[in-house]
Parts: structure tokens; sequence; C-alpha cells
């Protein structure tokens, strides 16, 4: 599928480049075989594991779609990177990280028992389910509403519209979440929780719900490749302390127990989730010329067929793919 892709600059369009990527989505769309869609969540396995798209809006405005781009699903464990920048902004980055760690777990992201092996004071990483219920239990407010208005303002002000709740996965997730309610239990019992256990899993299964699109993805990571300033205008989305940790946190936890390989093979600050989304942050880079996005670039790619350890996997194919080819590594 050709779209048009345009520079917001020069109105230039660069046409290899969209079939370029046209190529590479349609070589990796038969890896979906590989995979299979999540199913503990049961609408989650409604999707179509043939799909596969890609986004990519470059910091001047040079923007590239292929694939399977139209389709809304939900950010699942991406939304663990928005609430963490909102818990930041909201009560200030030390006491989150007197709340949670920044160690990853080289466990699966819904394990208890790496809380239970080592003493830990505090939950490894926000990143895991059991950081991330942690971080959500700081969020301010007594309802899940009340909890979940920053992450939507937030969302709001960096897409320019104010992205819906899926209520029927969030339905499922909350009839599912035998495993979720444990960890949150846990967590209750060794202290580690801010706030009430029921409101902190409510607002944690919504939050998981909220509807997105690769474009929204692709512009929370031009966001984020920018430590938090929109390159449009120059406007702060975020403090650029808050947007440095987030990406740090990326890097080393943010493709669940892969988060090594795909730093090693891809070398980008990523965050996955089990709808089969990845939001990636590319960094202005210096680098030969003739590569594209060398100032920097935010990425979303979808591909609901999933690889062992949780991730897209012909999405995480089609980025080592692309990365590899464009020296998008940050190292
Ligand atoms: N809502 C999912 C869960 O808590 C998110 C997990 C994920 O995307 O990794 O199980």
């Amino acid at each position: 599928m050709v779209q048009g892709i345009a520079n917001w600059n020069t109105g230039e369009t660069q046409e290899w480049l969209q079939q370029y990527v046209d190529d590479w989505v349609a070589f990796y769309r038969k890896h979906t075989n590989d995979g299979n869609v999540a199913s503990y969540i049961p609408i989650l396995a409604e999707a179509d594991p043939d799909d596969l798209g890609i986004t990519i809006i470059g910091n001047n405005g040079l923007s590239v779609r292929s694939g399977d781009t139209e389709i809304p699903f939900t950010l699942q464990s991406i939304s663990k990177a928005i609430t963490f920048i909102v818990a930041c902004m909201e009560r200030g980055v030390s006491y989150m990280l007197d709340n949670v760690d920044v160690e990853p777990t080289g466990e699966a992201f819904n394990s208890i028992m790496h809380l239970e092996m080592k003493p830990v004071k505090k939950p490894l990483n926000p990143f895991n389910n059991a950081g991330a219920i942690t971080v959500t239990s700081t969020l301010p407010g007594d309802t899940s509403e009340e909890r979940l208005e920053p992450v939507f303002q937030l969302l709001e002000k960096i897409l320019g519209y104010r992205p819906s709740l899926n209520v029927d996965v969030y339905e499922s997730e909350r009839e599912s979440s035998n495993r979720n309610r444990a960890i949150g239990y846990y967590l209750l019992e060794v202290g580690f929780l801010d706030s009430d256990l029921n409101a902190t899993l409510e607002t944690y299964f919504k939050q998981c719900s909220i509807n997105v699109t690769l474009d929204d993805l692709a512009r929370i990571g031009l966001i984020l490749a920018n430590d938090g300033m929109d390159p449009k205008n120059g406007e702060e989305m975020m403090p650029r302390q808050v947007a440095r940790l987030t990406k740090v946190l990326m890097l080393t936890c943010g493709m669940y127990d892969a988060s090594g390989k795909f730093a090693t093979y891809v070398g980008i600050p990523a965050k996955s989730g089990v709808s089969g989304g990845i939001l990636a942050a590319v960094p202005p880079r210096v680098r030969d010329e003739t590569m594209p996005f060398t100032d920097g670039c935010g990425i979303g790619v979808y591909g609901p067929a999933l690889g062992d350890k949780g991730n897209s996997i012909a999405g995480t194919r089609l980025l080592r793919h692309i990365a590899t080819q464009w020296d998008l590594s940050i190292f």
C-alpha cells in the first residue's frame, strides 16, 4: 500500500523510502505465522494474526506509513510507560524512584516469583506488572476516573485528541485478572502499594485498555526522542529528566525478558504491549547523512502475533531490519 509521505518543512516526498518500507512490511508479514495472538485476555484473541503495520514520523515531519496502519488497538503494557511519566510529573522523580527500582528482572512481565526470591525493598522496575501496578497506586485520586484524568490529559496534549477507553477490552481484562489480582495482593501484603488495591487495579485495567493507533505511538515516540519536546513547535510535553529516565527504562526493561536482546540487536528505546504494539523513540544521531531519519523519529509498530516473550514477532523483526539498515541504534 503506497501512501503519501511528506516533509512538513519542505513538502518534499521520498517515494523510494515508501517503496522500501512497503517491501519489507510485505516480507515480514509472512513472519506473523511464527507467533500467536495473546489469549489470556480473551478479547485480545480476536485480533487478526496476519496484521502488520508501521508508522514512522521524523523530526522534520518526514513520515512513512505502511501496512495495517488504520487498525486501533489497546495500549496494554505500553501504558506502563505513560503512567510512569504521569506519576513522575505528579509525584516527582525522586518519590517514584523511592517506590520502584530501575533493574531488569529477566523474568516474564507477570512474574510474581522474583518478588519473593530475593529480598527487595520495592518492585524491580515500572514495566513489569508488579512495578506497573505499584506506579499506578501512586497516581493521585480516589477513583479510577480521577487517577486516569492526568493520563488522558497528557495523551490529549501529545496526540491532539483525547483517546477513548475500550470498554470491551477493559471488561475482558477485568474478568480474567486473577494473576494481576494475585500480584496486587502480594504488593499489598509487603507494603509496596501507595493506595487502595481495588482502585489501583481498576485504574491499571483501564490504562491498559486505552485505544490508540500507529500514528499515536509514533507521535509519542517522537516526543520521547526529543527529550519531551514537540519538535514541530518547541513545546514541552513532559520534563526532560522524565523523558530521559523513561527512555532508559524502555531500553533496559521495555521489551519484557527479551530487553537485552532487543537492546543488542535493535538498540532503540522501545516499549511493547501484548496487543502487539511497539512504541519506539529514535533520538537524533551523528551518522551518515544519506541515512533517513538521522535527526530522530518516533516509530509505532503493530503486529498482534506475539513471540514467546510477548513481543510482536513480525513487528520486532521488521524493526530490527529497519534499524540495522538505517543505522538507527543509539549505540
Ligand atoms: N494488561 C496486560 C496485563 O496486565 C498488560 C500486559 C502486557 O501488555 O504486557 O496482563
